[in-house]
Formats: structure tokens, C-alpha cells, sequence
């Protein structure tokens, strides 16, 4: 077979998602495996989206409504700004790929950090667009290098807040010079995957920006604190013009009915993100605690997973966890990321880490 693919293509490395739960449990024969390693909401959906479902699907034979109009109204009505502005997606995912596809050309640059949220190096090369990677500093974005890196070729901007997999975060300020630097052909995405879970005040109101006639992308998600990550559906918020652009590249039915109906319910859920949170933020406390009791190095997080320094093989570390069956997610060298769970999950997985620790510390026979 002689098939022609392009080396940007046949070079890259499929996305590695966090192993799922059956899977461990099947190979290992095992049950009760518990997963940390996507940053799922333990609490599972809205009680409220979970009602709408039965309604909603009995309409399965038809077509979505390709313009999601009630879902992209609750959101306009949400964030105050009008409806045109709203984009939805299959996931956030797919409108980090939308943009890609609406404004790199091949050989144009999108800079991002060098440890971020991997879908956006991974949908700018299969663009054939160009990832710039800008290292780092003190596990959070280094915004002036970024800057700095910016060219000609740049379109894209973007910044992930709070960093995954780093849980570290950009204060308004911060953002703001970045916006007052870059120049006007640059779009910046500010992927707020993680917006529910921040707690700390300097939290830019990016909102703000887009309504400011900023080209400015925002990025939200029902897949994290909704607890919908199942259902695929994300959003973005934007200047008419950028929506109306990437509206012309976008599948007509890109967000399923079920997703559309969930989504809009979830939305009105005050009430189960309220709890998701607080839950978090003890929780949080208690793995950072329990981490930090072990002589870990953990790096202060505003989201719903913690980074960590195993100071040791962290491929080993997440082994000998898998073996115990906790899912976690090795990042790179020492440094592990755990989502933080419902308080059960969260003690075993500190006990299965301080079990597996001896076994793995020894130095090497020699
Ligand atoms: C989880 C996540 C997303 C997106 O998820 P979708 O399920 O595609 O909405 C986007 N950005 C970051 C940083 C994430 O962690």
C-alpha cells in the first residue's frame, strides 16, 4: 500500500487519554479500580441534566438543532453577551481544532507553553500549523518569553488558565499586559477548562476582554465541574467576528441533542457546581496535606488536580499505583498529576501511595 501521508502526520503521537477504569479492572482482574487521572467531577453529572435526558430522548430520531439555539441563549443570557458571540462544541476539544482549522494556514505559528494542555500542539500539527513552545517559569506560563516568540506567522495565542497539568494560574493583570503587548493580528485563547474550581480573587473576568472587542477566545467546558465529560460539550466565548469565521468551518451538528439538553440544565445547577467546589477545596487540602506529610513537592493548584514531584521515576511510581488499582497520570520524569476525588478515593489513593513507596525507593542493586 502506498499511501501518502504527510510526515507531520505519521510523525505525531496519538493522544494519550487517561486509561479508563474497565480497562485496569479487566487486565488486571480486578474491581473497584478508581480513576484520578482526568480530571472528572466525582460527583458525577447534574441531577438536573440526568432529568432532562429521558425527555430529551425521545426526539432521538431528529436531527440536533445544528444552531444550538437554546443552549447558546442560556450561555449569551449567562455571561451577558449577545448570542452570536456564544460557539459550542463537541467538548472544548473541538473548538481548540475549530480555531486551528478557521485561522492557521500550513506553516503558521501558535504559541503556547512547552507543559500545557496537549490538544492544542497536537490539533496545530495535524493543521499543519506550527506549535511554538515556550518553556515554563516556576511551573507557570512564562507570558514575557511567549511574547517574545511572538512572529509574523503567530495567529494563535494560547494561554491555559489554570495550566493543566501544572494547576497554576494568571492573574487578571497578567493577562491584561499580555493583551496590551500582543499585536492586533494575534487571537488569544484563554482555555478555561477549570473556571468553576479558582478561588483566588486576581482571577481575570476574561468575559471582560471579549465584551471589550478583544481578539480574545474563552474557553469553557461542561466536562469538568458539570460532570459531563461523557456527553461532549464545551464552549467558547468571542467577538461576533471570530465566531462568524470559525461558524463557516464548523460541522453543522457538532453538538449532539442529548449534549445541547444536558448542558442547558447543568447550567442552571447552581446548586451541584456549589457543592462540586467546596468538595474540592477540602479535598484538595487533604491530598496536599497527605503529599506534603510524605515529603512530596506539590505545586499549588486552582483547579481540581494536584502536580506533584515523586523525586523519583514517575512511570514506576504510576505503575506500581495502577497496580493497586488507582489510576493517576504520569506527565513527564518525576512529575505525577492526580485529579482529586470523592474523600474515599482520595485516602486510598494516599494509602496505596505510601504502600507502593518502599518497594519503589530502594536504590538500584548493584
Ligand atoms: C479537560 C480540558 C479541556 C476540554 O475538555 P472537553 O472535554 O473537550 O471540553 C480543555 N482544556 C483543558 C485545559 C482541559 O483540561
Amino acid at each position: 500500500m502506498a499511501l501518502h501521508v504527510h510526515p507531520t502526520i505519521s510523525s505525531l503521537k496519538a493522544y494519550s487519554p487517561g486509561k479508563p477504569i474497565v480497562e485496569l479492572e479487566r487486565e488486571l482482574g480486578i474491581r473497584e479500580a478508581i480513576k484520578l487521572a482526568s480530571n472528572e467531577n466525582p460527583w458525577g453529572p447534574s441531577p438536573k441534566a440526568l432529568q432532562v435526558l429521558e425527555h430529551a430522548s425521545a426526539s432521538l430520531h431528529r436531527y440536533p438543532d445544528g444552531g444550538a439555539h437554546d443552549l447558546r441563549q442560556a450561555l449569551a443570557n449567562k455571561w451577558q453577551v449577545p448570542n452570536e458571540q456564544i460557539l459550542v462544541g463537541n467538548g472544548s476539544d473541538e473548538i481548540i481544532s475549530l480555531l486551528i482549522k478557521t485561522f492557521l494556514a500550513p506553516g503558521d505559528e501558535a504559541v503556547m507553553a512547552d507543559l500545557t494542555f496537549v490538544m492544542y500542539r497536537l490539533s496545530v500539527l495535524g493543521g499543519h500549523g506550527v506549535p511554538v513552545e515556550v518553556p515554563l517559569k516556576n511551573w507557570t506560563h512564562d507570558l514575557s518569553a511567549m511574547i517574545d516568540a511572538v512572529t509574523d506567522r503567530t495567529r494563535l495565542f494560547f494561554i491555559c488558565n489554570p495550566n493543566n497539568p501544572t494547576g497554576t494560574m494568571l492573574t487578571g493583570q497578567e493577562i491584561e499586559s499580555v493583551l496590551a503587548r500582543l499585536p492586533n493580528h494575534v487571537i488569544v485563547v484563554c482555555d478555561e477548562a477549570y473556571y468553576e474550581y479558582v478561588r483566588d480573587a486576581a482571577y481575570p473576568d476574561s468575559v471582560r476582554y471579549v465584551r471589550d472587542g478583544r481578539p480574545v477566545v474563552v474557553l469553557r467546558t461542561f466536562s469538568k465541574i458539570y460532570g459531563l465529560a461523557g456527553l461532549r460539550v464545551g464552549y467558547g466565548i468571542t467577538t461576533t467576528e471570530i465566531a462568524g469565521f470559525v461558524n463557516r468551518v464548523r460541522p453543522p451538528f457538532n453538538v449532539n441533542s442529548l449534549a445541547q439538553e444536558a448542558a442547558r440544565a447543568a447550567l442552571l445547577d447552581d446548586e451541584h457546581v456549589a457543592k462540586s467546589r467546596a468538595m474540592n477545596e477540602a479535598e484538595m487540602a487533604f491530598v496536599e496535606e497527605g503529599l506534603t506529610a510524605m515529603g512530596f513537592t506539590t505545586i499549588p493548584s486552582q483547579a481540581n488536580f494536584i502536580y506533584f514531584d515523586v523525586g523519583m521515576d514517575g512511570v514506576a511510581v504510576y505503575e506500581a499505583l495502577l497496580r493497586q488499582g488507582v489510576i493517576v497520570r504520569h506527565i513527564r520524569g518525576s512529575m505525577i498529576r492526580v485529579t482529586i476525588g470523592q474523600p474515599t478515593e482520595n485516602r486510598r489513593f494516599l494509602e496505596a501511595l505510601k504502600h507502593v513507596l518502599p518497594t519503589l525507593s530502594q536504590p538500584a542493586q548493584v
